[in-house]
């Protein structure tokens, strides 16, 4: 979970971090496995329950690992195995009624008739986009809790129309600027990290490990984490604040409009700005 903050941090988004989160598991002993799949849930709660709906609740019956607020901010409360999908399935390589152990779930603050806010939407685009990202998979993975429940019609959630939700998933790279990371070739990529760690004088790119796993933006980051460590400067924070710094270089309004020569200078200038702070 924590790649997964990081991630939705260095994109914006606004989580939180509930107490206990890490340890907060409803099957201390499992073995869990969170990539299989992320099912969306609304929580059901009326308006009258303020911005974070059933948050209190969710975290205290350990029903998701993440509570999404009415105006889209988040909240992680459970590290672990958590209640929420029960019977459904099967779906893919996930056994009938066994998905809360191979899963990670989002509650929505939402009463199931109510209208979402754009900024909720996105949040909630986000969350699944990251998730993708980090567990190496697609956005077929990404399913409504009425789409695993068994029998057909027993869960309404969430109201949205979840291929429409996956979509916009598949999507969210273009439309929230983040295409240079899905758009390049592992080939450029690789081009432009060894191009910026040697611009900066830094030794020992040829012997760091080309490892592209679980999406290109994952691979600059293991990149730039081999890199540092091998000259002493390193640590995930800085390989964090690496990649906020490359978006904070690139153009506001870059859309799908990025050249691999607007990111190879937002990397350079981020790197650059990172390296003289770890140095400083
Ligand atoms: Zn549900």
């Amino acid at each position: 979970m924590e790649e997964w903050r990081d991630l939705m941090r260095s994109w914006g988004f606004t989580v939180h971090e509930a107490a206990g989160w890490r340890t907060r598991d409803a099957q201390p002993a499992s073995r869990y496995d969170p990539t299989g799949m992320f099912l969306e849930h609304h929580d059901a709660s009326s308006l009258l329950s303020g911005n974070w709906g059933a948050l209190a609740y969710v975290t205290q019956k350990r029903l998701a690992q993440i509570v999404h607020a009415r105006d889209g901010q988040i909240t992680i409360v459970a590290a672990g195995v958590t209640h929420h999908a029960g019977v459904g399935g099967p779906f893919l390589d996930i056994p009938a009624n066994g998905a809360n152990t191979k899963s990670v779930a989002t509650e929505v603050a939402n009463s199931g008739s109510e209208r979402y806010d754009p900024r909720l939407t996105r949040s909630i685009i986000a969350a699944e986009k990251a998730w993708c990202v980090v567990a190496g998979r697609g956005a077929d993975r990404v399913r409504g809790h009425k789409e695993w429940a068994t029998p057909k019609g027993r869960k309404q959630d969430p109201s949205i129309d979840m291929n429409a939700r996956r979509a916009d998933v598949a999507a969210f790279a273009t439309t929230a600027g983040e295409d240079w990371f899905d758009m390049a070739t592992p080939q450029e990529l690789e081009a432009i990290v060894l191009k910026v760690v040697r611009g900066e004088g830094l030794s020992g790119a040829g012997d760091a490990p080309l490892m592209l796993k679980r999406g290109y933006e994952k691979a600059i980051r293991d990149q730039v984490t081999a890199v540092l460590r091998s000259e002493g400067v390193s640590g995930a924070g800085d390989v964090s604040r690496i990649v906020a710094a490359i978006r904070a270089e690139l153009p506001a309004e870059g859309g799908a409009g990025y050249s691999l020569a607007d990111v190879e200078a937002a990397t350079e200038r981020a790197v650059r700005k990172v390296a003289a702070d770890a140095s400083a």
